[in-house]
């Protein structure tokens, strides 16, 4: 298994609720390392540009709203296997179909306020990277073992 990167960022809903520490929690806890991080508030521009894939599905104008109405937590997160981790980690997009444990079975309560976004893809994660990371704000850490 390869070590990797991915992007995940912690939804307004789960900001607003005081989840953020939690939520880091079980990510380190999972054996992915915090290689960068910053809170902002997005623009309706940068959360439609983030979401450019999902332009043609009817919830994507309720989406931009959602991802710009409020801080959000963005992280670099490194890895053995980090992208399918993580997306493990989260739980389905749908908080009723999430596994026991998963953040959003815990923490999220509808498919449009689901606490939390991870990379689906290396490709995806590589382009979601560099969307709000700067080389030089990434600490990437040698990861020799799957701490799992
Ligand atoms: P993710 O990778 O699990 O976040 O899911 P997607 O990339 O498919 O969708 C991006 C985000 O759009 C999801 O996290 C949801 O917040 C939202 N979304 C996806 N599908 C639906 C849907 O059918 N209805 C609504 N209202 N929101 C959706």
């Amino acid at each position: 298994m390869q070590t990797q990167k991915t992007l995940g960022i912690i939804k307004p809903d789960a900001v607003e609720k005081s989840h953020i520490g939690e939520i880091l929690d079980r990510i380190e806890k999972n054996g992915l390392c915090i290689i960068a991080m910053k809170m902002k508030t997005l623009s309706q521009a940068e959360a439609a540009e983030f979401y450019d894939i999902h332009k043609e599905r009817p919830f994507f104008n309720d989406l931009v709203s959602f991802m710009s109405s409020g801080p959000v937590v963005i992280m670099a997160l490194e890895g053995v296997d980090a992208v399918h981790r993580y997306r493990q980690i989260m739980g389905a997009t749908n908080p009723q179909n999430a596994a026991p444990g998963t953040i959003r079975a815990d923490f999220a309560e509808s498919i449009d306020h689901n606490a939390v976004h991870g990379s689906d893809s290396t490709e995806t994660a590589a382009r979601e990277l560099k969307f709000f990371f700067n080389e030089d704000e990434i600490c990437p850490r040698l990861v020799t073992q799957d701490r799992h």
